[in-house]
């Protein structure tokens, strides 16, 4: 199977600060790929690099093939770094609109995008009347606007109430199934165990485990230490 995302030795420091520290990793073709670990562990900074956002210390980095932020790359990677920011006081639509103009999609995937995280509804009211569950799946829409083989999506559920959770899990799910390529990052053991094919651990910026969603439950102990905090 082919790797989307294949990362050796990532290492990114802040000063004295190593938020990553010789991190590998591999996202296969086709799976949901979990990225668990506690606060600080270094998802976001390795998210991140994979985003071509910031540059890693030292590392090997190839996304899709090539190297990240390549303007090739950007094109067929979809990602939802942190809270999204939208124009409050425009509809979701027309949020949509905006980013589909800026980066050359057809109207058409707009409608296409907002029945996929089930926002068809509510695309006409204004972003700030969203909950924060709508407000993270129009996040998801943006990412895959230009329908991307890879999603990147860092926390997605951070933050939202048990509806929203499982509205923005079901919408994973769907993605996973309808055979596209997805890492998210999340510090809920619970969570990567419903929706992953694959997890692999971090903590402290290195990693600390990688397996197969089923074999998790043997590994439980050390999950939890790395991830404590469960929903
Ligand atoms: P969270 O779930 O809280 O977002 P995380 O696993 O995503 O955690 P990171 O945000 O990647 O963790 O942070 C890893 C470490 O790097 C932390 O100690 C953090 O304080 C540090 N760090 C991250 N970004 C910076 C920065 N720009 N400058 C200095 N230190 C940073």
């Amino acid at each position: 199977m082919d790797a989307l995302v294949e990362v050796s030795g990532l290492t990114k420091r802040y000063g004295e600060t190593v938020a990553v520290d010789g991190v590998d990793l591999t996202v296969l073709a086709g799976e949901v790929y979990g990225f668990l670990g506690p606060n600080g562990a270094g998802k976001t900074t390795t998210l991140r690099i994979l985003t071509g956002l910031i540059a890693p210390t030292s590392g090997r980095v190839r996304v899709l093939g090539g190297r990240p932020g390549e303007s090739a790359v950007l094109g067929r990677t979809g990602s939802m770094i942190e809270s999204p920011a939208f124009y409050p006081y425009l509809s979701g639509l027309d949020n949509l609109r905006l980013l589909a103009e800026y980066a050359g999609v057809e109207r058409r995937r707009i409608d296409e995008v907002l029945e996929l995280v089930d926002l068809a509804e509510r695309a006409k009211d204004r972003f700030s009347t969203y909950s924060l569950g709508m407000k993270q799946r129009l996040g998801v829409a943006a990412a895959l606007l230009k329908d991307p083989e890879l999603v990147i999506l860092d926390e997605p559920t951070n933050g939202l109430d048990p509806a929203g959770m499982r509205g923005m899990r079901r919408l994973i799910r769907e993605l996973g199934s309808g055979g596209r390529t997805v890492l998210l990052s999340s510090h809920l053991l619970g969570e990567v165990q419903q929706i992953c094919d694959r997890v692999g651990i971090i903590n402290a910026g290195r990693m600390v485990a990688e397996h197969n969603v089923d074999e998790l439950r043997g590994e439980q102990e050390l999950v939890v230490r790395a991830a404590p905090e469960q929903q």
